[in-house]
């Protein structure tokens, strides 16, 4: 079990992971993915997480990369995008 800090409680708490369709949009395109996300046990607020945000962000730009068939790595990308 890892404890996060919940915004909602304003402390780091215990959280469950769940996984989510999360849908986001790069440049105009709509992208959804299956990310895990964190959820706070006390009050089921989703909590942050730096490393679930890296690893959706990373999910959400390869599906952009291949939909487009872009071969810029993803620390590029990243740059660009901002
Ligand atoms: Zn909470």
């Amino acid at each position: 079990m890892k404890k996060y800090y919940c915004f909602h409680c304003d402390k780091r708490v215990d959280c469950h992971i769940e996984e989510r369709e999360i849908t986001l949009t790069v440049k105009g395109d709509a992208i959804t993915v299956t990310a895990k996300r964190a959820f706070c046990d006390e009050c089921g607020n989703e909590c942050y997480n730096e490393e679930l945000e890296d690893i959706l962000f990373e999910a959400v730009y390869k599906k952009y990369r291949d939909r487009h068939n872009i071969t810029t790595p993803w620390g590029d990308a990243r740059t660009r995008l901002g």
